[in-house]
């Protein structure tokens, strides 16, 4: 019987793994990323991709603050693993002066070093190729803001479980047992395990299966991203490009997010663009995931991405474009859900609400703390991550 099992493989649940295996006997359970999504029959994932964007300036202090602790901690893991997955290229933000003024803020208030434009189109003497966005302000943020690779600090953290003793199996969870002294935890593949303390990070899939008895109150909606192919004299050439936010609305798209030309495992570099489409959908069962996930109908606004990414790099020579798809969970209070379900037993960790890969490890260690004390010591209140009751 293990002290510990963390269900889910993602990005909170290999951190909150790698700090419980320093103080039990760890059981992490998950299934790996699929070779091909589209024939794929299990369930999937929200980290399956090369870049997330890292910053600590938000419009919002804790999260500004989950961020900070967990960019304090990227190099250590990056040492200690010998795996690199930060790139500390910067991030811009282009916002109207209303838009902008809560990140200003934030920013300020926190000592973040920062550049801020009242006018947007001065930034282009930094970032030349960027468009002029003359009636919007923007901030670029420095190192160590810039964007992570998610399956690399997956890896990382993993690394770091496992050196501890942490045994990880790739399986899915289909059921729970909760009895008096431990929690007897059924796989796909007919297997049992035995923990006395279970912590849930399954994102997406947190209310799929028999886990839990009563629901979460989470809000699982579709999402889309366009790649533009560049070739690798083109990758270099913006190799000064930071991560950049844009927050407004053009055309059936809205609350952009553009990373820069990063290397994908084809072999091929793509510029990655993400945002809000009219056609986003709720996705309230694990066949609806798994539809969009297969076979959703993500090439509908193509065009419109095509214009966003002419108007962010006007001179950007891309080869091709194509279009993914993936999940994002929010949560009732806009926080992650960090709460015990049944004291001493039972605990989750999960509902990223889009922004929770960068600041998964600070996530998973206030996770792990909760599972191993079985009380809150933080100096964030725990009602910020509190389920609903
Ligand atoms: C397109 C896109 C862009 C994003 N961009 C950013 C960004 O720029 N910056 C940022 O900070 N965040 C970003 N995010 C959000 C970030 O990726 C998520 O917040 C993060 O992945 C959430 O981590 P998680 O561990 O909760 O979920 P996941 O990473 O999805 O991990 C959950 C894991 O649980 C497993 N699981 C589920 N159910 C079970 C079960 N029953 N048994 C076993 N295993 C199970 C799944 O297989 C999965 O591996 C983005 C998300 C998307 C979709």
């Amino acid at each position: 019987m293990y002290d510990y099992a963390v269900i889910g493989k993602g990005l909170i649940g290999s951190a909150a793994a790698r700090y419980l295996s320093q103080s039990g006997s760890t059981l992490m359970i998950g299934p790996d990323e699929p070779a091909n999504l589209e024939n794929h029959r299990g369930i999937f994932a929200s980290h399956y991709d090369q870049g997330r964007i890292t910053r600590e300036i938000a419009s919002d202090k804790v999260w500004a603050e989950l961020a900070k602790r967990s960019l304090d901690r990227y190099g250590e893991l990056e040492r200690s693993s010998q795996i690199s997955f930060h790139k500390p290229v910067g991030c811009v933000y282009i916002a109207d002066q209303e838009g902008i003024a809560p990140y200003k803020q934030v920013a300020q208030e926190r000592s973040v070093n920062h550049q801020f434009f009242d006018n947007a189109k001065d930034l282009q003497g930094q970032f030349p190729f960027f468009g002029s966005f003359d009636t919007f302000s923007a901030l670029s943020e420095s190192a160590p803001a810039g964007y992570i690779n998610p399956r690399d600090l997956i890896k990382a953290q993993l690394h770091g479980a496992k050196s501890q003793g942490a045994e990880i199996i790739a399986e899915t969870v289909l059921d729970l047992e909760v009895l008096k002294s431990k929690i007897k935890i059924h796989t796909g593949n007919d297997t049992t395990f035995e923990a006395k303390r279970v912590l849930l990070a399954t994102g997406a899939y947190a209310n799929a299966f028999n886990l839990l008895e009563k629901k979460l109150e989470l809000r699982v909606k579709s999402e889309t991203v366009c790649y533009a192919k560049v070739s690798e004299d083109e990758a270099k050439r913006l190799q000064a490009m930071p991560s950049l936010i844009l927050d407004t609305a053009i055309s059936y798209l809205n609350d952009f997010y553009l990373l820069p030309p990063i290397l994908y495992p084809d072999g091929h570099y793509y510029v990655k663009l993400g945002a809000n489409t009219a056609a986003d959908s709720t996705l309230t069962t694990s066949r609806d995931m798994a539809d969009w996930m297969r076979k959703g109908k993500s090439n509908m606004f193509i065009d419109n991405f095509k214009d966003v990414l002419k108007q962010l790099i006007p001179d950007l020579s891309a080869e091709s474009f194509h279009t993914g798809r993936c999940l994002v969970s929010y949560t009732k209070h806009g926080k992650p859900y960090i709460d015990t379900v049944l004291p001493k037993q039972l605990y989750v960790a999960t509902g990223g609400n889009g922004a929770s890969a960068k600041s998964s490890d600070a996530i998973g260690h206030l996770a792990a703390n909760l599972v191993e004390k079985n009380t809150w010591q933080d100096s964030l209140e725990p009602t910020l991550f509190a389920l609903p009751s």
